[in-house]
Formats: structure tokens, sequence, C-alpha cells
């Protein structure tokens, strides 16, 4: 297929999949038309990758669905300039989105191959403006925290007590948690003045947060 085609599959699953169930945020239409998800999956799956579904990735993992990945950038209040650290960073391709939005991106990836795949991808692609860190990221990157915007793309049994302490006042934190593997809800936890909100914005399915405050 040419680019001209995948942009043409990309403007579809705008259209159909994100604007139609009301996601609105110009930022992140936007980086949603521009970011070319074909090419954050393997070469035999790029046909599918503007599909409505997740993708497997490799290693048991998967690239999240289109509307997840919009839903949750939404859910962010994204804003130029912000930071915001990534906890599984997976294909890269939500690291990706953030990073068009303007944003600095820190992101944390526990599979040695998947960090090392999506160092390059992001490097060839032109996304500088992102760091990717091979860790447990349950434990939050303490060097360069607080983070303006901390967003979770795999399912936790809680949430992770360092996360919560790496948020910035004021601060957002999206996250999928749930008591069971394969049923998590997805938590906007917004932090001002030293407070908690948690809001809960229905039934999601992430693969598993494994690490020392996950599985
Ligand atoms: N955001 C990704 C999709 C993530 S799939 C994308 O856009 O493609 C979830 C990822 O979280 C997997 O790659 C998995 O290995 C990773 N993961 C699970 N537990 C983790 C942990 N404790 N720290 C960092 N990454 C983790």
């Amino acid at each position: 297929m040419a680019v001209s085609d995948f942009r043409r599959l990309r403007e579809k699953m705008v259209k159909e999949q994100i604007e139609a169930r009301g996601i609105k945020n110009p930022l992140v239409l936007q980086a949603m038309r521009k970011v070319p998800r074909h090419l954050f999956v393997d070469e035999a799956l790029q046909v599918q990758a503007y599909n409505d579904h997740p993708l497997p990735i490799g290693y048991g993992q998967t690239i999240s669905q289109p509307y997840i990945v919009a839903l949750m950038s939404e859910l962010l209040e994204p804003e130029p300039g912000l930071s915001v650290l990534e906890i599984g960073t997976g294909s890269g391709y939500q690291a990706a989105v953030l990073a068009e939005m303007g944003m600095k991106v820190y992101t944390v990836e526990r599979i040695k191959n998947l960090y090392l795949q999506v160092s390059k991808r992001l490097r060839t692609l032109g996304y500088y403006n992102v760091k990717v860190k091979l860790d447990d990221g349950t434990l939050g990157w303490p060097e360069n925290a607080p983070f303006e915007r901390i967003i979770v793309t795999a399912g936790a049994p809680l949430v992770p007590e360092p996360l919560l302490e790496q948020l910035a006042d004021p601060g957002i934190l999206v996250i999928p948690v749930g008591e069971n593997k394969r049923n998590q809800e997805l938590l906007k936890i917004t932090k001002t003045e030293g407070t908690l909100k948690k809001e809960n914005l229905g039934k999601v399915m992430f693969v598993d947060l494994v690490g020392k405050y996950g599985w």
C-alpha cells in the first residue's frame, strides 16, 4: 500500500472511530491524523493498523485500539510543553501521539526487546522529545518527577503509590485499574491543592501491569 492509502485509512479511522464517538480535543484529533500508526506494528499487520481494535506487537503485548489511545489522550487534558510520564511503552504509538501534541514525554517499558525496538523507531520517525527507559514503571521515574501528566497503558491491581507521589500538583493521572486481570475501570485522578479526585470512565481491557506495585 502507498503512503496516500495509509493516509486515507487514517482519516477514515479518525472520522468513524474517534470523532463519531465524541472525542473533540483538536490537539488529539490532529495527532491521531498525523502519527503513522501502521509503522508501529509488524509489516504483515500494517493493513490492519487502522482497524477498530488492538493488535499484537509480540511478547504477549498489544498496541491499544485507536479509540482508547484518543480517549486517554483527551482525558489527560493535553497541552504543549507539559511533561508526561507513560508507563507501558509497548509499540511507542501512544508516546508518539503525546509527543505529536507537543508534550515532553518520558516513557517506561519493562520488556527489553520492545524497549530497544521503540527507541529505534521513535528516532527514525523523528520523535526526539520522547525519552525511553527500560525499567519497572510502577516505580515511576523519580529523577524526572514531578510530572504534570501520567498515563498508564497496562491494567493495574491498584494505583501505584510512587505514581501518585510523582504526580505534580496540579496534575492528572489516567490509569486502568481492576482487581480482575481481564476487566478494569479507566480512572482519571486529578490532584489539586493536595487533594485527589477520582472519576470512573467505565470498563476497559488492558494487558497486565507487571511489577512491584503491579501484578
Ligand atoms: N502504550 C502502548 C500499549 C501498551 S501494551 C502502545 O501504544 O503500543 C502495555 C505495555 O506495558 C506492554 O508493552 C508491557 O510490557 C508494558 N508493561 C507492563 N508492566 C510494565 C511495567 N511495570 N513497567 C513498564 N512497562 C510495563
